[in-house]
C-alpha cells in the first residue's frame, strides 16, 4: 500500500452525523441512506466504497444538497463544515460554499461540462465567480491549472470544446476546475471509472499529488478497493445505505471486522501463491430499497448471522484503533466499546 498521507490534524473539517436521505415513492419515504456518521480532517483522503446502489453517490449529493428538494427527497441529520451545518444553510450560503469550499468531480466529465462553452470559459467562470478575479487573472490561473494537471498546450486547450478533447483530458479539466478555487474538500464520485486503466492510474496519481500540494481533503467514492489501498488514509465501507465499517486503510486490510468487509476483501484477486483458484463471492444480493428487512440489512448474506441480527439493527461499535463497525458481533457504541470484543 502506498499511503501518501498528509498529516490530518486539528478539529474535523467535515462532520457528518446520522445523515439520512429518503426518496418519496408514492406515499412512502424510502430510505436510500441512513445513520451515516463520519468525519474528514483537513488534508485527508477518505475512500467511500461499496457495491453499486449502496448509497455512496447519494451520500455525496446529500452533503452538498444537490438532490432535488422535498418532497422528492428528505435529508436529515447534520453535515457540519467547520462547525456550520450545511443542511441548515440558506440558498445563498450554500451557493457560496459550493465550488469555493467544497467541489465535486463526477464520474462522467462529458455530462458535467457544458458542451456549448469552451473549456477555458468554463474554468475561468468558476474562478471568477468564486474569487472575484479579473478576466486576465482568471485566464492566467486557468493556464496554470491546466499545466498542473499535465494538459499539453494549455492555451490551445482553453479554446477547445469538451467534445474536442479525449476522455482522460476532460477528466483532467474537471479536476483542474475542482481545484480551481483551492477548496477545503473535494467530493470525487468515481472519477476514474470511465477511464482506461493507464489513464486511471495517471489521474489518481495527479489527484494525490494535488492534494499533497494544496492540503485539500478528498472523499473518494469508488467500488475499487485496490484504488483505496493505493491512495487513501481511511476508508468507509457502505452497505444498503449504511456505513458498516470505518477504519484506517492499513487496519481495514489487516483486520477487517465486518463480515461484509471480509467478503469484499476475500473476493479481491491476489498475486500470492501459484495455484489458480476461483475467487469467492458474497452470495445473494443487497436488499432492494423499497423492501429493507428489519434488523441487519446484511443478514440474508451473512455466514455469521445470529438470531438477534434479524430483529435489531446493529449499533455502532467504536474501537481504540479508530475503527467503527455496525455488527452484532461487536459491542455497541458507549458500552465499553474501546476494545475489540470480536
Ligand atoms: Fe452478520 Fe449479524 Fe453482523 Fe449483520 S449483525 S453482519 S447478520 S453478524
Amino acid at each position: 500500500m502506498n499511503h501518501q498521507a498528509v498529516a490530518a490534524q486539528g478539529p474535523p473539517l467535515l462532520e457528518v452525523a446520522n445523515l439520512a436521505t429518503h426518496f418519496r415513492v408514492g406515499t412512502r419515504a424510502v430510505p436510500a441512506v441512513r445513520n451515516v456518521t463520519f468525519e474528514i480532517r483537513r488534508g485527508e483522503m477518505v475512500g467511500l466504497v461499496g457495491e453499486s446502489g449502496c448509497g455512496k453517490s447519494v451520500t455525496a449529493l446529500s452533503i452538498l444538497r444537490l438532490l432535488p428538494d422535498a418532497p422528492a427527497c428528505v435529508v436529515e441529520g447534520s453535515v457540519r463544515l467547520d462547525g456550520a451545518d450545511i443542511l441548515q444553510m440558506t440558498r445563498q450560503e450554500l451557493l457560496d460554499i459550493r465550488g469555493r469550499r467544497i467541489a465535486m468531480v463526477f464520474q462522467d466529465p462529458f455530462s458535467s461540462l457544458n458542451p456549448t462553452m469552451t473549456l477555458g470559459a468554463q474554468i475561468m467562470e468558476a474562478i471568477r465567480i468564486h474569487t472575484g478575479a479579473s478576466h486576465r487573472e482568471a485566464r492566467q490561473r486557468a493556464i496554470s491549472l491546466l499545466r498542473s494537471v499535465r494538459i499539453p498546450d494549455p492555451e490551445q486547450c482553453l479554446r477547445r470544446y469538451p467534445h474536442e478533447v479525449s476522455g482522460g483530458q476532460r477528466q483532467r479539466v474537471m479536476i483542474a476546475m475542482a481545484f480551481a478555487c483551492q477548496p477545503d474538500l473535494i467530493l470525487a464520485d468515481e472519477p476514474t471509472t470511465a477511464l482506461d486503466v493507464t489513464v486511471q492510474a495517471q489521474v489518481l496519481a495527479l489527484m494525490t499529488e494535488l492534494r499533497r500540494e494544496t492540503g485539500t481533503a478528498i472523499l473518494l467514492i469508488t467500488h475499487d478497493l485496490g484504488v483505496v489501498a493505493e491512495t487513501c488514509d481511511r476508508v468507509l465501507v457502505m452497505y444498503a445505505g449504511s456505513v458498516v465499517e470505518e477504519a484506517p486503510v492499513d487496519e481495514l486490510f489487516r483486520n477487517p471486522r465486518h463480515p461484509y468487509t471480509r467478503g469484499l476483501l476475500a473476493s479481491l484477486p491476489s498475486l500470492r501463491g501459484s495455484r489458480i483458484r476461483r475467487l469467492p463471492s458474497i452470495p445473494g444480493q443487497p436488499p432492494i430499497l423499497t423492501d429493507q428487512p428489519s434488523g441487519c440489512a446484511f443478514a440474508e448474506r451473512c455466514s455469521e448471522v445470529m438470531p438477534e441480527c434479524r430483529h435489531a439493527e446493529p449499533g455502532r461499535a467504536v474501537f481504540a484503533d479508530g475503527t467503527a463497525v455496525r455488527c452484532h458481533l461487536y459491542r455497541r457504541e458507549g458500552q465499553g466499546s474501546s476494545s475489540d470484543t470480536g
